[in-house]
């Protein structure tokens, strides 16, 4: 007999019938003549229970079953007269493959916080929440992929190491094979001609600038990896290893990259809640009341477009006391972003023409010269989710703002030359993967919605 999913299970609809499940016992509950187990397998939030009989009370193993251990059971499925399950199993065969010692097995049936859990990020997706958040995980990767998929974008591979700073978006790490002990003892200064790659080389913060290459050739594309950045930001939104979202339109303006936007992000919350009811339901009663209403709403708002000189008047007049100065020319921080987003506008907002000094030198550049075709888009409760832009598309131009952001040209004539060839207008947008699923769970801190999260000083499992 074939192992059959509990999601499966619960959703079959006859009873009556064998099957077989493999699972973690969530609970197990004893009476005179019975062992109650709640199974879990991790397809879905519900557990299915077990019930053994009499006649393999005895056995020694099953005695040992306890929260954690794993096994398969055999059995028929059938009505439940307990409420608030449809089913149950009556066990015929029952295998335990491992059992979990009850004395040191962490996760008993007890609320521990996320901070505790943190610290047994090897453990922790058997756990109610982190099931939950790792299939919204899943279900977030596959909306984008049938999104762009729907929409013909070209899913690309863009490198991980690199040897160019991207856009100076983040501190990079880098990536060496010197031997660092030795030159610790020597007191030997790098020579990065003598490392693996002949040069100094790092992990990417973006694969923008290649993904624009190749919007440039084969038309419309989207990345969607892993990013690094080495900056000592301990906030509950950064990570120093998350993934990233990034399209790239070829022959698209401004206009295309904010439509594109707001499309994709009301796709794929729809594809979300459509996907995974009972794990949404879940965050809604438990980590974020009103959740599934807030992304309903944002699905059918539309979002409202406004620049950045005037969302500065915005907050100049606000009368709100902000920690950090509000001014023309000071980038937005996350106070002023969800002042934009939650209080004055109410709904999703994207920002546009930030003045060239706070942005990226490949974004392109308005007639005034003072700002650029910048985008960011705001979502109440978090702020920025999404920054994107057209890009600077003029050969002239873009060598210009190069030179002017102290970026060597000669380390970036490839990405020149896409402007000297068939040079055409571009745009793209980055989101990032991780807040997006903050954003959908409700889930406080950006660690936990992540597997294995890497902070600063935390690289552990
Ligand atoms: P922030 O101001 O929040 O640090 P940023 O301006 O550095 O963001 P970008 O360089 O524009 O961000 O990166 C694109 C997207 O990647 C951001 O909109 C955000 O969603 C996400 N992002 C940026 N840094 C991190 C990080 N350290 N951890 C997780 N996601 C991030
Ligand atoms: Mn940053």
């Amino acid at each position: 007999m074939e192992r059959t999913r509990i999601i499966q299970v619960l959703k079959s609809e006859t009873h009556g019938h064998g099957v077989l499940i493999k699972g973690w016992v969530r609970t197990r509950r004893d009476s005179r003549d019975v062992i109650f187990l709640e199974v879990n397998d991790g397809s879905c939030l519900d557990n299915i229970q077990v019930i053994i009989g009499e006649e393999m009370m005895k056995r020694p193993d099953l005695a040992q079953v306890s929260t954690g251990a794993s096994v398969a059971v055999r059995g028929t499925l059938v009505e439940s007269p307990a409420k608030g399950q449809k089913y149950e199993i009556r066990a015929g065969e029952v295998e335990v493959y491992g059992l979990a010692d009850p004395e040191s097995y962490p996760l008993q049936k007890k609320k521990h916080s996320f901070e505790f859990l943190r610290e047994i990020s090897h453990l922790r997706p058997r756990t109610n929440t982190f099931g939950a958040v790792f299939r919204i995980r899943n279900a977030m990767a596959m909306a984008i992929h049938s999104f762009f998929q729907e929409k013909g974008f070209l899913y690309v591979h863009t490198p991980i190491i690199t040897a160019s700073d991207c856009e100076g978006a983040g501190e990079m790490f880098n990536v060496t094979m010197l031997d660092l002990e030795k030159m610790k003892i020597t007191g030997g200064k790098a020579d990065f001609a003598e490392d693996f790659f002949g040069k100094k080389t790092s992990l990417t913060v973006s694969g923008q600038l290649e993904g624009e290459l190749l919007a440039l050739s084969l038309g419309d594309i989207y990345t969607f990896g892993p990013t690094f950045r080495a900056e000592n930001s301990n906030t509950s939104r950064h990570l120093s290893e998350f993934w990233m979202v990034e399209p790239e339109m070829a022959f698209a303006v401004l206009d295309d990259d904010i439509r594109l936007a707001e499309e994709f992000i009301k796709r794929i919350f729809s594809l979300c809640l459509e996907k995974c009811g009972d794990d949404m339901a879940f965050f809604d009663s438990r980590i974020q009341p009103g959740i599934i209403k807030n992304l309903e709403s944002i699905i059918r708002q539309d979002f409202e477009v406004v620049t950045y000189t005037e969302a500065v008047g915005i907050l100049e007049k606000s009368g709100s006391a902000f920690e950090f100065p509000v001014g023309w020319g000071l980038d937005l921080q996350s106070e002023h972003e969800r002042y934009l987003t939650e209080n004055h506008f109410e709904r999703p907002v994207f920002v546009i023409d930030y003045p060239r000094e706070i942005k990226a030198f490949y974004m392109k550049l308005n007639d005034d010269e003072k700002t650029v075709r910048a985008m960011d888009l705001l979502v109440p409760g978090v702020g920025e989710i999404i920054g994107g832009s057209e890009r600077e598309d003029r050969y002239d131009v873009l060598l210009r703002r190069m030179k002017d952001s102290g970026l060597d040209p000669d380390e970036y004539w490839w990405y020149l030359d896409s402007r000297r060839y068939g040079s055409a207008p571009h745009a793209g947008f980055g989101l990032g993967f991780e807040r997006a699923i903050q954003y959908v769970t409700g889930m406080q801190n950006i660690r936990d919605v992540i597997p294995f999260p890497r902070t600063p000083r935390n690289a552990a499992f």
